[in-house]
C-alpha cells in the first residue's frame, strides 16, 4: 500500500506503524510530532517513549517512559 522509496528502511519490524500513522499521532503532552525509534513511539519534543502494544501505539502519558537523560540543546 505504501510505496515510498525515501522511507524504504523506515518500517523494519513494525509494519503496522506507517508514516501516515505517525503523521496523525502526537505526543499528548506536547502536541508535537512523534517518531518511531527502537520499537517505540518517541516524542520529538520531550523524548517520552510510548510503548506499542498489540500493534497499537499507546499514547498515554501514564504509560510513557521518561527519557533517561534529558537532552539540552545548549552549546
Ligand atoms: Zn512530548
Amino acid at each position: 500500500m505504501l510505496a515510498c522509496n525515501a522511507c524504504d528502511n523506515f518500517i523494519e519490524s513494525f509494519p503496522m506503524i506507517t508514516k501516515e500513522l505517525l503523521d496523525i499521532l502526537a505526543c499528548p503532552l506536547c502536541k508535537t510530532d512523534v517518531r518511531l525509534e527502537g520499537g517505540r513511539i518517541v516524542c520529538i519534543t520531550c523524548g517520552r517513549r510510548y510503548p506499542i502494544r498489540d500493534e497499537i501505539p499507546v499514547m498515554l502519558i501514564d504509560e510513557a517512559e521518561l527519557p533517561e537523560e534529558p537532552e539540552k540543546t545548549h552549546g
